[in-house]
């Protein structure tokens, strides 16, 4: 498994620098025949971790002036042998030296590879690297934190005691069965079921804290809808100038559908201007409004922005009728002309809606409409003491591991023998090993891998 292998661990394009790495037995030696140092001496005769300035060079052709540096299993990021060659950032040297690299006996590193090295060599587990991954992938500073806090380990130190916590219920559900005592069952179960009773609190609260993880994560999408010249580009456009607007690349976008991310106080919101959801007999309208209608369906919450100088039109009410139980916000736009539509109506139509007025056009209520999506993203959903989840993966599992634990429970309280109680609860600890890796299948430690980006 630990033969050498190497990635670009920089981005792609134009940067100051780029670092080619490579892991595994023998890669220093691999690389030393090619570094010729400023003083003439060997790559070996530098300290690990130290950096070397020099060239690399390879039948008498120069590739490019580097700074190089190595590390000495285990005292590395994979715990095995590394080598970091820090080049100019040009593709075309990066390109160069790491096929020079490869034809010295490196073979490419797959997605990931350098990450699941660490895990399987038992530098991290499984919950921190793909913490790794978030913290790469972060949008928010917010997501980012999540992901470092992941990354030190504090939920793998949770889940790691409440994996002691199994272990050890298992072993005295044991010790009742190799030696059956009545008394002894008795303490036993009562003994047993209330440990199982602390981590199902605990096990509670964490697929609780997954509600706000995920928006700290993923973030939130919000469509905004309305009759045409309500004000919806420009509130958009308003938005987005409070609001440091973050870059995405978004695959398949339409012309019909704009979709901006901003960051709200480090949540990253997707706001999707579902222009045309109305009835129309027009074929060529109607994909575009059945499209328009799978990017509403998909968000988190609507924005529904009205002419507040207008009375309601029947227009207005079709739209209204669309929303369904979709959490929602009214925007009574145009608040800078005279009020004319019937705020007491809105709230009979729509009982659950926060509303707040704004004018897109004098930059008024925008604040006040920012306060009103956070309300109703976060709602009661504060962030309590311990551990935050905001991975899918480690929700599935939670739930799966609480399914178990209840049952567990269960079968204690019909009075089920106790070697049957002992199998839900392997079922338990099977469930939260999966987040750390604990005994994880191989495909699943696969699949996680393959998510992430080259040299990492
Ligand atoms: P959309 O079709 O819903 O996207 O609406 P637009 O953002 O294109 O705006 C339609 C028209 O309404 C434009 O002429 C805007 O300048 C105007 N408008 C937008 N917001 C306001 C507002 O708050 N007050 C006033 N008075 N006009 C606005």
């Amino acid at each position: 498994m630990n033969d050498v292998i190497t990635a670009i661990a920089t981005p792609a394009g134009i940067g100051a620098i780029g670092i080619v790495r490579l892991s595994g037995a023998g890669c220093i030696d691999l690389v030393a025949p090619l570094f010729r140092s400023a003083s003439g001496k060997k790559l070996t005769d530098f300290k690990a971790r130290q950096m070397v300035y020099g060239h690399i060079v390879a039948a008498g052709r120069n590739y490019d002036e580097v700074m190089i540096s190595y590390y000495r299993a285990p005292f590395s990021y994979t715990r095995e042998d590394i080598v970091e060659v820090f080049s100019h950032g040009s593709a075309i040297a990066l390109r160069e030296i790491l096929q020079l690299f490869i034809a010295h006996g490196a073979r490419l590193a797959e997605a990931g590879e350098f990450t699941k090295r660490a895990f399987l060599n038992g530098r991290i587990d499984l919950a921190q690297a793909e913490a790794v991954m978030d913290m790469i992938g972060a949008k928010t500073k917010v997501g980012f934190d999540l992901a470092f806090e992941q990354l030190e380990g504090h939920l793998s130190a949770q889940l790691q005691t409440i994996i002691d916590d199994l272990t050890d219920i298992m072993a005295q559900i044991e010790v009742t069965i190799d030696y059956p005592d009545e008394d002894v069952e008795i303490i036993a179960r009562q003994a047993v079921e209330q440990k199982l009773t602390a981590i199902d609190g605990e096990l509670a609260a964490l697929l609780k804290s997954y509600e706000v993880g995920k928006i700290m994560r993923d973030g939130l999408a919000i469509a905004i809808i309305g009759r045409p010249n309500v004000g919806k580009s420009s509130l958009l456009n308003a938005l987005l100038r409070e609001n440091r607007a973050i870059v995405t690349a978004i695959a398949g976008t339409t012309r019909d559908i704009i979709e901006e991310t901003i960051n709200l106080n480090g949540i990253a919101l997707r706001l999707i201007d579902t222009a045309g959801i109305r009835e129309t007999e027009n074929e060529i309208e109607q994909i575009g409004v059945a499209k328009s209608k799978q990017h509403f369906n998909s968000a988190d919450v609507a924005l529904l922005v009205l002419d507040g100088a207008q009375a309601l039109s029947a227009e207005d009410r079709q739209i209204i009728d669309n929303i369904g139980d979709k959490p929602t916000i009214v925007a009574l736009n145009k608040a800078d002309l005279k009020r004319q539509i019937d705020e007491t109506e809105i709230k009979q139509l729509l009982p659950k809606a926060l509303v707040v007025a704004t004018s897109a056009l004098q930059n008024d209520g925008i604040a006040a409409l920012e306060a009103q999506i956070e309300t109703l993203l976060l709602g009661e959903r504060r962030l309590g003491e311990g551990q935050v989840i905001s991975n899918v993966r480690h929700y599935q599992a939670i739930v799966l591991a609480k399914r178990h634990l209840e049952q567990a429970l269960t079968a204690l309280a019909t009075g089920l023998p106790l070697d049957i109680v002992d199998v839900d609860v392997a079922d338990v600890y099977r469930a939260i090993g999966e987040i750390t890796g604990h005994s994880v299948a191989d495909d699943v430690i696969a699949r996680i891998f393959e998510k992430f980006c080259l040299g990492k």
